[in-house]
Parts: structure tokens; C-alpha cells; sequence
């Protein structure tokens, strides 16, 4: 429902860009070098063949022997499954990176694709397969441009995004990216028509998903004799309440902030006072302040509602990507990039992805933009039978060319 809603609007959005700015897209000379086949053989390829996070060595293995066979673009390895590659245009200018992200998830793919997952438990349910073949095609088209490139750029096919520490601080502390000047990178999203180009919202362009884990330890009892024990049950319930009291007593109103449990497991028997209760959640915030007080809250309330019932608890609060911050001037200036080569109705505003992404990590270099493709309508990423629209893959390579191309004549 939320969803159709929301591709309503989209559609009136760009219908009345489309009247009010009427920009005709152009038709660049260098769409001629497009391998449109070879993107979907490649993204084809990579999608039968998944690998996990911090295990793609096929994968980073295929897409090295693709980058070398350009020719003039130099492939660097920062670590054993990821890849840098390299174009140093004919004239000295500025640096700029793309990222693609390669790794699968932990998913049996239940598409019925003729080219599936042949990896029992494993597939491209988040569409990396896409960010990889799409990023090979820019960097295809790129590579035939060579001798009239004034810069250089930098093709980043990262690996292990979906899994905490996350690849992207790795290829950084490698320092083989130390000069980039902008990094831009794009991810699908099948709730969004296909082909469509979203940019996301200035300043925190995803969300950080933080998340506890408690274990309340009481004494066990007999449920007709609570004063020879310590309840957890009681104790649980009352930091379950009182960790709601934080977004309305303690963020400042009108911060982005959210707090959920989402498992209260304890006892076996109505007559049983059990001996724990174990609790876990999410918190999702835009900002470090805040991220950083709500955490500093729920130890306290953990730690002092445990000792006013006599309970002892552990507290495990896992800390994972920031937020993405989009810089104001890259996301204006990629809005106008894009709108030039696919035309204006095919850009939309997107809201801020609930996702969380390790992109964010590229601003410790430079500041950075992440950018949206459509290739729905389907069932949402992580879903097993997530599918992407493979015609939309072109508008893909065309709008990181064209941004490329853009940033470096700026
Ligand atoms: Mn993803």
C-alpha cells in the first residue's frame, strides 16, 4: 500500500519536473560504447555465481580479468577479494571514484531464473550483481574515452558490505584511494519503477541501525513464592517501559530517533518464576549525538532498573555503519548529471534509505554521494525472490558516465 503511494507520487513528481523543466536529455556520442549485452552477460554471470561477504574471490578474480582486459586501466588489488581500477585519463585533472559492491546474501534464491544462484543458500538478493556488471560498464565506456579524459578515475568493486566491519574501511586503510577528490556510488531498489534515477536527501542519506542485546539474570522461584526469588520477568518489563521513556524524555524533540524490542524470550511455565529473561532491539538514529546519548541511556536504564530489583544484567550493544552523509554540492550536481542524459523525468526524489550502508565510510577521504536505480516493481531487496529489471542497467552506466565525465570537466 505504502509502496503505491509512493510510486504514485513519484510518477506526478516526475511528470511535473517534466512539464515545469522540460530538459530534453541529449544524446551523448559516447553511448556508442556502451556493452549493453555484455553488462547483462556479466551482471548474469556474477548473479549465478554468489559469494559472501569477505568470500568473493571468484568474483574479484572475474572482475579483474574484465578491468585488464580494457587495456589502459590499471588493476589494483587492496585487499584478497576486492579491486581498484584505475583510468588515468591523457591530461592531469581531478579524482574521481565510483563504487559497486559485490558480495551475496545468506539467501536461498527462490526466482526461478534460468540463470539462478547454483549456490545452495546463497544469492544476489540485494543486487550487488547489478552495482558490479553496471560499474564494469562504465568503466568499459570510460576506457574508450581515454585520450580525452583530463583526471583520473577510480572504479571500486568492494567487497563485503552486507556484513559488519564492512569492506569499504579496508580498501580506505589500504590508502589506495587516498586521492579522490568525490566518491559517488548507486544501489537498486525494486520498490522504484525501473530505469528511474533517485536522489537521496542532503546531509544523512541512510540511517544507522545500532542494536542491544540484554540478558536480565534473577533467581529462579516458585510462582506462588516470588520473595525467595529474583523476578527477571518484572525487572525485563520494567526496562522494556522505561526504554521508551528515551525518545520522548531525553532525544530533542524533532531528532530522528527510534527504539524497538524485538524479543522478550523467558519462563516455560505459568507457575514458574524463571531464572532470565533475555531481550533484544534496534535503534535507528540519523546522527552521532544522538546516537550516542540513546545508547548511553539504555545502559543506564539497564544497568540501574537490574539493580533496584536486586537482578544483574549484561549488556552487549553493537554499534554498526554510520549514516551516509550526501554532500549538498555532489547531490545537486549529480541531480543535474543525471537529468542530462536520461532527461529530467527519470530523476526523482527519493526519501532517506531505511538501510544502513558502509558507502558512508568514503567521506573519512572525500565527500560523497549515493545515488538510487529503480528496477522494479518487484519484491523487495533481501526477499528470496528479488529480480531486478535488467533493461534498467543501461540508464545505470549512462548516468555514472555522465556524472564521471561531468566531475571531471568541472
Ligand atoms: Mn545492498
Amino acid at each position: 500500500m505504502k509502496n503505491k503511494k509512493y510510486l504514485f507520487t513519484v510518477i506526478l513528481t516526475c511528470f511535473i519536473s517534466a512539464v515545469s523543466m522540460a530538459q530534453v536529455k541529449s544524446s551523448p556520442s559516447w553511448e556508442k560504447h556502451i556493452p549493453a549485452d555484455k553488462v547483462i552477460e556479466w551482471r548474469r554471470y556474477i548473479h549465478q555465481n554468489p559469494e559472501l561477504s569477505f568470500k568473493e574471490v571468484n568474483t574479484s578474480e572475474y572482475v579483474a580479468g574484465i578491468l585488464k582486459g580494457f587495456g589502459n586501466i590499471e588493476v589494483v588489488r587492496p585487499t584478497s577479494t576486492s579491486v581498484v581500477g584505475i583510468l588515468r585519463g591523457a591530461k592531469k585533472g581531478k579524482a574521481v571514484a565510483f563504487r559497486a559492491d559485490m558480495d551475496a546474501l545468506p539467501v536461498q534464491e527462490e526466482t526461478g531464473l534460468p540463470f539462478s544462484s547454483i549456490v545452495t543458500g546463497v544469492s544476489h538478493a540485494c543486487g550487488h550483481d547489478a552495482h558490479t556488471s553496471v560499474l564494469l560498464g562504465a568503466a568499459a565506456t570510460l576506457s574508450k574515452l581515454q585520450k580525452e579524459l583530463a583526471g583520473t578515475v577510480y572504479f571500486i568493486f568492494q567487497h563485503a558490505e552486507e556484513v559488519d566491519p564492512g569492506g569499504a574501511r579496508e580498501i580506505i586503510k589500504s590508502g589506495v584511494l587516498k586521492d579522490v577528490e568525490a566518491f559517488f556510488g548507486v544501489h537498486v531498489f525494486s520498490n522504484y519503477p525501473s530505469g528511474y534515477v533517485g536522489i537521496l536527501p542532503n546531509g544523512a542519506a541512510s540511517t544507522i541501525a545500532d542494536f542491544f542485546y540484554i540478558t536480565v539474570q534473577g533467581k529462579g522461584t516458585h510462582g506462588s513464592m516470588p520473595h525467595l526469588g529474583i523476578d527477571p520477568i518484572v525487572t525485563g518489563s520494567e526496562i522494556v517501559t522505561t526504554l521508551q521513556t528515551i525518545v520522548s524524555r531525553n532525544v530533542t524533540p524533532g531528532e530522528m530517533a527510534v527504539i524497538s524490542v524485538g524479543q522478550f524470550n523467558a519462563g516455560d511455565a505459568p507457575n514458574v518464576i524463571p531464572d532470565k529473561v533475555e531481550i533484544t532491539g534496534t535503534v535507528r538514529t540519523i546522527n552521532e549525538p544522538t546516537r550516542q546519548l540513546v545508547a548511553e541511556r539504555v545502559k543506564t536504564v539497564v544497568d540501574n532498573i537490574a539493580k533496584a530489583n536486586g537482578a544483574t544484567c549484561k549488556l552487549n550493544y553493537v554499534f554498526s555503519y554510520r549514516p551516509i552523509q550526501n554532500d549538498i554540492a555532489l547531490n545537486k550536481f549529480a541531480r543535474e548529471s543525471v537529468a542530462k542524459v536520461l532527461g529530467n523525468d527519470c530523476v526523482f526524489d527519493a526519501p532517506r534509505m531505511t538501510a544502513s550502508e558502509d558507502f558512508a565510510y568514503y567521506s573519512d577521504i572525500a565527500p560523497e554521494c549515493f545515488l538510487i536505480l529503480g528496477v522494479g516493481p518487484g519484491v523487495a531487496n533481501h526477499n528470496p525472490g528479488f529480480n531486478i529489471d535488467e533493461s534498467a542497467l543501461v540508464n545505470g552506466v549512462k548516468a555514472e558516465v555522465q556524472i564521471i565525465l561531468d566531475y571531471l570537466s568541472k
